[in-house]
């Protein structure tokens, strides 16, 4: 009886334990780039938070949430967004699209943006969709599409040649309208859109909207519009909400986060924004996963905000004043990494910029053959021998696409002034080894 017993284990045991959705989606390169940072680096601008304090009002929101009279804070609140936070978030935003929004129908709060995209995915896509996907992208757009069993299908934002002597932008990175429209088909379901986009800092034209918009309303396609990096845009250049042009507003989920808005990325506070016949579905989604996120965190989100809406445009306003700042930073990045000859590109938006590291293959030679990309090894080697952590680009890249630009490193800007000058100490020590060995 013992031995029947041992069998029939075993033979259970033998059976995958992983529901075949996983099939495909087990590595992460923030798993493993973050854990690399942890032991070796000495000046991390990898994976893309601040090192610096969240706002003081904000702060204070969250200690007044926490300590204040209503202790009703520390339980649960509405599932899908906390009424406070909701409501801002339809005045504050209605105004900035120019259409009256409703707090509970057109208004989802979720854990961080990333669970707004994890709601979308499984809600709008069905077994067999096409959803494209703008290279470089968001790494974990592709593994959620396949987990709600759809299929990616990718379209690069192609590199035109800088003009003479220039440093390259983000804006040379662009679509080929021809190569865009050719992508989609009776089976595309829906088109993520990523502007301020991550990783290169690139912020779509109106035109490049508008070019994107056509398509999706001409083959009657959805749009997630990932948007956390809305106020993080540079010399004058305006940030266009997809949502706001002609016929988009009834495809289009927009998602944002406190995470980025407010240099609270612990926070994991995020939104979706959209016409109801969609955000029910998300609903739906969020109701049988998450169902709820933390109140205290929503409720000082909904504070900052208030103050923002006050403020809204005028000098003191946190949404004028981080832009202000992190354009000066990644000023300071982009002079020391033009000094040592790792060519940046300068980006228009976000905290990242994207880096040439053509000059420095002699450092890290190539090994013919190998699976990993070289600019995997290449950032690697580089926290490994030099204390600097920063993320291949190959990483926002789909498996097949991974070679095609793979002499590039993307470095986190939201740093300290202290923390870029020890970055820029070590380029500065490496440059010169390099010319004196
Ligand atoms: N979208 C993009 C483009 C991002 O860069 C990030 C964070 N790195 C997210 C979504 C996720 O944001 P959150 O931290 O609010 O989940």
């Amino acid at each position: 009886r013992t031995h029947f017993l041992s069998l029939s284990l075993q033979a259970k045991m033998s059976r995958p334990v992983q529901a075949r959705r996983l099939e495909g989606t087990d590595k992460n390169i923030w798993v493993e780039f973050v854990k690399l940072a942890a032991t070796y680096s000495k000046v991390n601008l990898g994976q893309g938070f601040p090192d610096f304090p969240p706002p003081d009002f904000l702060k204070e929101s969250f200690v007044r949430a926490l300590s204040g009279e209503n202790y009703m804070l520390h339980q649960y609140t509405r599932a899908f967004g906390h009424p406070p936070l909701v409501k801002i978030l339809a005045q504050f935003f209605g105004k900035l699209l120019g259409r009256d929004l409703d707090p509970m129908t057109n208004v989802m709060v979720t854990v961080g943006a990333y669970q707004a995209l994890f709601c979308c995915f499984q809600a709008l896509v069905d077994e067999g969709d096409e959803v494209i996907i703008i290279e470089p992208f968001f790494d974990c757009y592709e593994p959620m599409v396949k987990m709600a069993g759809g299929t990616p299908v990718f379209v690069p934002l192609r590199l035109k040649a800088p003009k003479d002597g220039k440093l390259m932008s983000s804006a040379d990175w662009q679509l080929d309208p021809a190569e865009l429209a050719s992508k989609f088909s009776e089976r595309t379901k829906a088109i993520v859109l990523n502007s301020p986009n991550n990783p290169l800092g690139k912020v779509f034209s109106r035109e490049e909207l508008e070019l994107i918009a056509d398509l999706c309303v001409k083959h009657d396609v959805l749009c997630i519009s990932d948007e956390v990096y809305e106020w993080l845009v540079y010399d004058g250049k305006e940030h266009i909400r997809i949502a706001s042009l002609r016929g988009m507003w009834d495809r289009t989920v927009t998602i944002g986060s406190a995470g980025k808005t407010f240099s609270a990325t612990g926070w994991k506070v995020g939104w979706t924004m959209g016409p109801n016949r969609l955000l029910q579905h998300l609903r739906t989604v969020h109701q049988n996963s998450v169902y709820h996120c933390a109140t205290i965190a929503q409720e000082a989100v909904a504070q900052g905000f208030q103050r923002e809406l006050e403020l809204y445009g005028k000098p003191d306003s946190y949404f004028v004043q981080l832009p202000k700042e992190l354009q000066q930073k990644r000023d300071w990045l982009v002079q020391s990494l033009d000094a040592v000859g790792m060519k940046p590109i300068i980006p228009e938006g976000t905290y990242f910029l994207v880096a040439d590291i053509s000059k420095f293959k002699s450092d890290v030679p190539d090994v013919p053959d190998s699976d990993e990309p070289y600019d995997s090894r290449f950032a690697k080697w580089m926290v490994k021998n030099k204390g600097l952590a920063a993320i291949p680009l190959s990483a926002f890249y789909s498996g097949a696409h991974k070679n095609n630009y793979n002499h590039f490193i993307r470095f986190c800007f939201a740093k300290e002034e202290a923390t870029l000058k020890a970055a820029n100490d070590i380029l500065q020590k490496w440059k010169r080894e390099k010319t004196s060995p």
